[in-house]
């Protein structure tokens, strides 16, 4: 569902959404996996196997007592520790190379130098901002860097970095050879599960059989009919970017209709499949279809297939 929603344009990166009390979410995903406490593992699954691409979006911090993330900042006294702190702009006159916090500078609307009474009105050519100056309301001190620490306004728990839980918050975006891969098997699936359920097939992408063996396979399209005789149809999707599929694909599917018996079998190989795969294919009465073009396999649907299922 997730490709989907990429292949299809619907999203083209999944970025977090913040929520006041619980930090950020995956609104999507929570809908496509059903327990939002499952969607972190989900995305950590799909980004470690390459599928999606992850970058780091943001860090949140959470209360280390109610877990919370409706936290703020709070700028300290270095020496008495208040948050009580006063935030102003140092000035410095250009001309007499005086400097002072904003307010000693203002003087209605405009702004007078204190110690030679000159109006500044130009920034950057009369005055420049030469930093911040901080002055503590609690203890009367004066400081340019404050301490920082975390306020919940869940608990009221102030905490420092130290005890904050910190972690990562990614935006995804589908991965180039996943995004490759998963289209290449869309273009095919599509027409192919239009033209069998037109036919009255129940049609499943993916769908799931149980073997002989009590064992359950994969594969990328099974298609029955409803008072089904000879059968079920399956078909996998084999693709490559360049060069040719091995056999490889053809001995798992052998290895899965061994175990099923469907009617009928069929292996897709995109673009083209090797002179061996072929020989396997033959004596594994897999049909194989070496194609870009779903139309062709199709067609070969309509005459091998869907006669020999019915
Ligand atoms: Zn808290
Ligand atoms: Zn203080
Ligand atoms: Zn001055």
């Amino acid at each position: 569902m997730l490709l989907s929603k990429f292949l299809s344009g619907e999203i083209s990166k999944l970025e977090p959404v913040y929520v006041a009390d619980t930090g950020y979410q995956y609104p999507i995903i929570e809908k496509i996996v059903g327990d939002p406490k499952a969607v972190g593992d989900f995305l950590k699954q799909l980004a470690d196997v390459g599928i999606l691409k992850k970058e780091l979006y943001d860090r949140t911090i959470y209360c280390p007592h109610c877990g919370s993330a409706k936290t703020s900042i709070h700028y300290n006294c270095p020496y008495c520790k208040s948050f009580d702190v006063e935030k102003s702009s140092l000035i410095e006159h250009v001309q007499c190379g005086y400097i002072d916090t904003e307010q000693h500078f203002r003087s209605g609307e405009k702004l007078i130098c204190p110690r030679c009474h000159r109006e500044l009105t130009k920034p950057d050519v009369d005055y420049s901002k030469a930093g911040i100056w901080c002055v503590c309301n609690s203890c009367g001190k004066s400081f340019d860097i404050p301490v920082p620490s975390h306020f919940c306004r869940n608990c009221q728990l102030t905490f420092t970095f130290e005890d904050a839980s910190y972690e990562d918050v990614y935006r995804y975006t589908l991965s180039a050879e996943a995004g490759r891969e998963a289209s290449l098997s869309w273009i095919m699936v599509s027409p192919i599960r239009q033209f069998l359920e037109a036919r009255g097939y129940k049609v499943e992408t993916p769908g799931i059989l149980r073997g002989k063996s009590g064992a359950n396979h994969l594969f990328d399209v099974t298609a029955s009919l409803k008072n089904e005789v000879n059968g079920t149809l399956v078909i996998d999707i084999a693709t490559v970017t360049e060069d040719e599929v091995t056999e490889q694909p053809i001995i798992a599917l052998f290895a899965k209709i061994y175990d099923v018996s469907p009617g009928c079998a069929c292996l897709i190989a995109v673009p083209k499949t090797s002179e061996n795969a072929k020989r396997m294919a033959k004596l594994y009465n897999i049909i194989l279809f070496e194609t870009r073009d779903p139309n062709e396999v199709i067609s070969g649907l309509k005459t091998v297939c869907v006669k020999a299922v019915g």
